[in-house]
């Protein structure tokens, strides 16, 4: 835990947000400002400050993290597709620094990526 991440706070229920998934290892809610129809940030409670951090230890929790996006992805119906993005360090966009995977979906998306 770190007491300033903004995902820490959200995981101590701190700092309010739309939780669709908890267990004692990860939790997951809406993104406060949606890049598509559905789009759900997926957190270690764990911090890390990005996937960089990551050790062979985490190789499971990392795994799980897809798996619950993939779940919340079937309970969403997302049957045309979606993604799963970790942005990781500034150049590829990280703005918060608390290991998170972006599930996006609900409409088309191109190749390559910005
Ligand atoms: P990234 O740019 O990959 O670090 O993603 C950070 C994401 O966190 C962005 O998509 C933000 O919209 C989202 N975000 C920032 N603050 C909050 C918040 N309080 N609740 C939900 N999502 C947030
Ligand atoms: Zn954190």
């Amino acid at each position: 835990m770190s007491a300033d991440c903004l995902f820490c706070k959200i995981s101590r229920k701190e700092i309010p947000a739309k939780l669709v998934y908890e267990d004692d290892e990860v939790f997951a809610f809406e993104d406060i400002n949606p890049q598509s129809p559905t789009h759900i940030l997926i957190c270690p409670r764990k911090h890390f400050a990005s996937l960089s951090e990551a050790t062979p230890a985490d190789q499971s929790l990392i795994g799980k993290m897809q798996l619950v996006a993939a779940q919340l992805a079937s309970e969403k119906k997302l049957t045309g597709g979606y993604r799963t993005i970790f942005n990781t360090g500034k150049g590829a966009g990280q703005t918060v620094f608390h290991l998170h995977l972006h599930l996006l979906g609900g409409r088309d998306f191109r190749w390559p990526p910005g």
